[in-house]
């Protein structure tokens, strides 16, 4: 299973303001891959306080990527995979938060707080913080950068894995009775049929639904075609893979629905954003009515 460290700032007290993320995987008992990323907040509205912290001003972000695009590479690994974080009730909100302001549907995340990690594998009187845990843990970071704080969040996940034995962070998690959170995704579910778009919701977007066709890459490299029917609730996706064949929303279909490229063949993930965008408006709609 996939594991990574994921690190936001924001631009003020809100948690739909992200204006960086950082994230790095880890697997075989190192760090394997780092990213990091300016964020355009939906609006350019810093706080003093949050400026101090992270020192990223509206003019470094003014040419950024908004949050749904520069999230979209990682939502497949975000979604699938253990997400861990340093203070994670922070930043896994950040992620919600953000992924609702866009107008996209909100999967489930499973995660793991590396404050509650230290606190029980490396304890001491000044707290465990981020950066004193990994001062005394000789990690060299830069504090307060997105990708240095995702990278120094994974780096004490590995020396607790190390200090503990652990062969992964499942098994230390086990080992120190931490459960793995699961935060269930929302809307709620909407009373039409599930993966259905209503006609308030396409009437909010440019493209008609029949419009958008995908290409998806299956798990043994198949190429298969996703692209709406009509349905008695309304248009929905349907895939040419087995499950899709026999009405099943795939794996393929409830990727794009929350706006997850990873498998993505065909040249269009602007028209996977449209796409969850689209769902979600529709779930908004028939979660409000
Ligand atoms: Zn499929």
């Amino acid at each position: 299973m996939t594991v990574l460290a994921l690190d936001f700032e924001t631009a003020n007290e809100r948690r739909d303001s992200a204006c960086a993320v950082g994230l790095a995987w880890i697997a075989d008992g190192r760090v394997i891959r780092r990213e990091s990323h300016l964020i355009r907040p939906p609006e350019m509205r810093f706080s003093p306080g949050n400026i101090r912290v992270h020192g990223i001003l509206p003019a470094n972000v003014a040419d950024a990527p908004d949050f749904a695009t520069a999230m979209a590479p990682y939502l497949g690994d975000l979604r699938r995979g253990l997400i861990l974080a340093h203070n994670a009730s922070f930043d896994i909100g950040v992620l919600r938060a953000g992924l609702v302001r866009a107008g996209l549907p909100v999967p489930d995340f499973s995660y793991l707080c590396t404050v509650q990690i230290a606190r029980r594998v490396f304890p001491a009187p000044e707290g465990c913080g981020l950066g004193k845990v990994a001062r005394r843990l000789g990690i060299r970071f830069e504090h307060h950068d997105a990708g240095e704080d995702a990278y120094a969040c994974a780096e004490i996940a590995l020396a607790a894995m190390r200090e503990r034995e652990a062969a992964d962070v499942h098994a230390l998690a086990a080992a120190l009775g931490l459960p793995i959170t699961r935060a269930t995704g929302g809307p709620a579910v909407p009373r039409r049929a599930p993966g259905a778009i209503s006609g308030r919701a396409m009437a909010a977007f440019p493209q008609t639904p029949a419009a958008l066709r995908f290409a998806m890459r299956g798990s043994t490299g198949n190429r298969y075609d996703v692209s709406f029917e009509e349905r008695p609730g309304g248009p929905q996706l349907r895939c040419t893979c087995t499950a899709g064949r026999f009405g099943v929303r795939c794996r393929h279909v409830k990727a794009l629905e929350v706006g997850d490229i990873t498998d993505l063949l065909s040249d269009n993930a602007a028209d996977v954003l449209l796409l969850a965008r689209m769902l979600g408006a529709k779930a908004h709609v028939a979660g409000a009515a």
